[in-house]
């Protein structure tokens, strides 16, 4: 028997289990360990492994409104002493070896598992998401962390360069100086921690700015990381708003930068790291999507209706990767518009700590008014709204699953970030100028198709440059190692997160040539 080749893209390496929810006994299981979570009340900056607390503001609950902890706001000063302790940690942490590296943050990978429920705790009450939101992105959390320690051994090994006789080349992969991590509130875990692990991994120190609503998880996670072995001079936390972020990446010490979050915000940071003094880094983002999918007549409706659902309204499609155009060919579409409303009628909305529970809260006063606002200029377009036949509930930041139906694709041009749909029709002959309008919104994050004719699927598939494109199922739920996620154009710079190429863009690479 010949053995098969092994494949370096299938590592041995398997994603975190999870919880079946069908079995009682896991899921009562997985509830009482929530109860006995030891929750954290409040968050301040970590700056060589103590607090640094300053101005302090209450973090919300999004499904209550009440507060459920304290947060300090760090100004430009706290902005600079993370920097400063972040560079002293520097050599030390770059100098360990990979394996080192690898080693701790597999333990992070244990510890996550370990204490699930004070991070599902943390996912319901801070970050508003329900019970199998936070479960997956607890997963993709331990997966990142086990994902990057292995591709650390892999990607970051050293290599021997072939060359004459006489000499040896070896090409060594090496951190660059102190990335920033700044990361978005949607997925205050699994992205905090993505980033972060990678940065590290790739042997760079690391200041971590949380996003302001979700502190207290990136709070318990630089702490778990610390007690996995991650050095305190080799991550920093830095808790706040723009102002720290706007400092972090002003400072002439930054050796790179790491964001996920809106293209405005992006392009803002791309303009700092141009202007200010200091290395030419290298910018890691990635951002929004206008993102549509495409159904013809040969689609299965059940399937569609499904599909669609979930890639709308989980998270209250507050995911970068969620469904927000739908264009259907037109003799099928108002059977699958209907199948669609139907569906979303049933849907549950209300408190993420039901396990019941479909829709949840946005995540603050903000984005409500914002998403009520987007519904009510709408008004005379909208198909579907759930509180036309359901009560919202009187308390909490909830927005009614809606659905707005538009004359023609190329009139969403923003990224409506919430449980809202647009559907389009269209008409097989229109199809390449559908594909056109659905370019001209300038994103390229996740591109959905359901059709049974395979030449069709590969036409739309080369014709526009999505980094994400999902056949025939929903189109959420990147898998870390399986399904590498990010964007083209204005969803971002690459290289894709959970992917085989992301680490080499953390580190700088050197060649040493020896004359023997
Ligand atoms: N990776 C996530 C998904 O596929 C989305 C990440 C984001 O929203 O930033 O659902």
């Amino acid at each position: 028997k010949i053995p098969l080749p092994r494949n370096l893209y299938a590592p041995e390496r398997r994603n975190s289990p999870g919880v079946e929810f069908g079995d009682a006994a896991s899921l009562k299981q997985l509830l009482a360990d929530i109860a006995e979570a030891k929750p954290v009340y409040s968050a301040h900056s970590i700056i060589d492994g103590k607090e640094r607390t300053a101005t302090r503001r209450p973090v919300l609950a999004p499904a209550t409104g009440e507060a459920i902890g304290e947060v300090s706001d760090a100004d430009e000063a706290v902005a600079r002493d993370a920097m400063a302790a972040a560079q002293g940690g520097f050599a030390r942490w770059s100098a360990t070896l990979i394996e080192k590296r690898a080693q701790m943050l597999d333990r992070a990978g244990d510890l996550l598992e370990q204490r699930r429920g004070t991070f599902i705790a943390l996912l319901q009450s801070e970050g508003g998401k329900t019970l199998d939101d936070c479960v997956a992105e607890w997963r993709e959390a331990i997966d990142y962390c086990r994902y990057y320690a292995l591709q650390a051994r892999r990607s970051l090994a050293p290599q021997a360069m072939p060359g004459p006789t006489g000499e040896t080349n070896e090409l060594r992969y090496r951190g660059r100086g102190v990335f920033v991590c700044i990361s978005p509130w949607n997925f205050p875990l699994a992205i905090f921690l993505g980033q972060v692990t990678a940065a590290l991994a790739a042997g760079n120190s690391v200041v971590a700015k949380p996003a302001e609503q979700t502190p207290l998880i990136a709070y318990a996670a630089v702490r778990l990381l610390h007690e996995a072995g991650i050095p305190t001079s080799a991550l920093q936390l830095v808790t706040g708003d723009g102002v720290a972020g706007g400092a972090l990446v002003d400072d002439s010490r930054v050796a790179g930068v790491a964001f996920t979050g809106s293209t405005e915000v992006a392009r803002i940071i791309n303009r700092t790291l141009a202007q200010k003094d200091g290395p030419i880094v290298p910018f890691v983002a990635e951002t929004g999507g206008v993102n549509a999918m495409i159904v013809d007549a040969t689609a299965l409706p059940e399937q569609v209706t499904d599909d669609v659902v979930s890639s709308v309204f989980r998270s209250a499609g507050q995911r970068c990767s969620a469904l927000r155009l739908l264009c259907v060919q037109e003799h099928v579409a108002d059977h699958v518009f209907k199948m669609v409303e139907g569906a979303a009628r049933e849907l549950t909305l209300g408190n993420p700590s039901q396990p019941s529970t479909h829709v949840g809260p946005v995540i603050d006063t903000e984005s409500k008014e914002r998403l009520d606002r987007w519904i009510d200029s709408h008004a005379s377009r909208v198909r579907y709204r759930w509180d036309s036949d359901h009560t919202l509930p009187s308390r909490g930041l909830f927005v009614p699953p809606t659905i707005i139906e538009l004359p023609r694709a190329s009139d969403l041009k923003e990224e409506v970030f919430g449980p809202i749909l647009h559907v389009v029709r269209w008409r097989a002959h229109e199809l390449p100028q559908l594909l056109d309008d659905i370019e001209s919104n300038g994103t390229g994050l996740t591109l959905g198709i359901h059709s049974r004719i395979d030449a069709r699927v590969m036409q739309i598939a080369d014709r526009l440059s999505n980094g994400n494109v999902y056949v025939n199922r929903n189109m959420i739920g990147a898998v870390v190692g399986t399904q590498p996620f990010g964007g083209t154009r204005l969803s971002g710079t690459g290289p894709k997160a959970g992917g085989p190429n992301y680490l080499r863009r953390f580190a700088t690479e050197q060649v040493v040539t020896v004359n023997t």
